[in-house]
């Protein structure tokens, strides 16, 4: 008979995978968060899998990560530790986007271990978070 629903050990497998790569934010420990995730996706052969408040999908040959929690509109601070997911480096990673038809939605993860996604259009995002350069024509 096969699994219907992952077992909670392998659901813990990506959970630790995840919350390792918040915490090192290391380009080795994200690869392998996405390398566990796909892993478990295939073992059970489901496209997606809910672990907590997110959940992993499989995306090309890898998995992507997409919250489930949004955060308000014009909201650019974590919700449980209120860092500035903009600042550069800081502590909030994107995990991964899902493309919308007007808008993306990247998911966020922050160090403190708060996984959460936020609508924006990709027009309006800069890293700085200064929209004056846009109105400036004269130069
Ligand atoms: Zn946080």
């Amino acid at each position: 008979m096969i699994a219907q629903f992952p077992a909670p050990e392998d659901r813990a497998v990506v959970q630790t995978a995840v919350s390792m790569f918040l915490r090192t934010q290391k380009p080795s420990t994200r690869l392998r968060m996405l390398q566990v995730s796909r892993a478990i996706l295939d073992r059970y052969g489901v496209s997606k899998m809910a672990v907590g408040e997110y959940t992993v999908q499989k995306a090309g040959p890898l998995a992507t990560v997409v919250a489930k929690n949004m955060l308000p509109a014009g909201q650019r601070i974590c919700p449980d530790c209120g860092t500035d997911i903009y600042k550069w480096p800081g502590d909030v990673r994107i995990l991964g986007i899902r493309e919308g038809f007007r808008r993306d939605l990247p998911t966020y993860g922050c160090r403190c271990g708060s996984v959460f996604k936020k609508s924006e259009s990709s027009v309006l995002v800069n890293e700085g978070g200064d929209a004056s350069a846009k109105q400036d024509g004269a130069s």
